[in-house]
């Protein structure tokens, strides 16, 4: 499966997993390969090894904390205490790491457990700093994705110009076409 990153940050990437929250959920991550193939897309490590069912589950896990607490500061809202513990206590382990190669390369190594790990800490960077204010829900009729916002007019409206924002524009498009069309008479 390809995987998108078009939210402009991993925490938010990572909570899009869920697709269409509201109307059709969809889970991307229902399989450990599908985690396992979630941290290569996402660059996090070259070899996330075996994925265990239980890791998956921490994963779930951190992915709902983290996109509740997105919508949260989306709507300047105060983070579920639970929330905060959860991405806190998942960041506190060892982090994917990161070294170079040879003149661009790098290495990237980590299994899945280093990689939840750089994920919240991550969100808690996203969360406890300024950029929180820049958290915006996609404007997609059935979008749930959120996505920073670091247009220079904050007037960013689709996680995604490319597959959310040219359906709406096609729906807008039939919308005022139907509404100018005059009724087909029955011949
Ligand atoms: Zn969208």
């Amino acid at each position: 499966m390809d995987f998108s990153f078009v939210s402009d940050h991993l925490a938010l990437d990572f909570a899009a997993t869920l697709t269409w929250r509201t109307s059709y959920p969809i889970d991307l991550l229902a399989e450990p390969a599908d985690l396992a193939a979630w941290a290569t897309q996402a660059r996090l490590t070259d070899r996330p090894g075996h994925v265990s069912r239980a890791a998956l589950d921490r994963a779930q896990l951190l992915r709902e904390a983290v996109h509740r607490t997105a919508v949260a500061a989306e709507r300047g809202a105060d983070a579920a205490a639970a929330d905060v513990r959860l991405i806190r206590e998942c960041a506190r382990g060892p982090q994917v790491v990161v070294a170079l190669k040879s003149l661009g390369e790098v290495e990237r190594s980590g299994g899945i457990d280093e990689v939840l790990a750089t994920v919240a800490t991550k969100a808690g960077e996203l969360f406890g700093g300024d950029d929180r204010h820049l958290v915006r829900p996609c404007a997609g009729a059935q979008c749930t994705r959120l996505f920073l916002d670091r247009s220079r007019a904050g007037n960013r409206r689709w996680c995604d110009k490319l597959s959310c924002g040219s359906r709406a524009n096609a729906t807008a498009y039939r919308r005022r076409k139907s509404a100018t069309l005059p009724e087909r008479s029955e011949t």
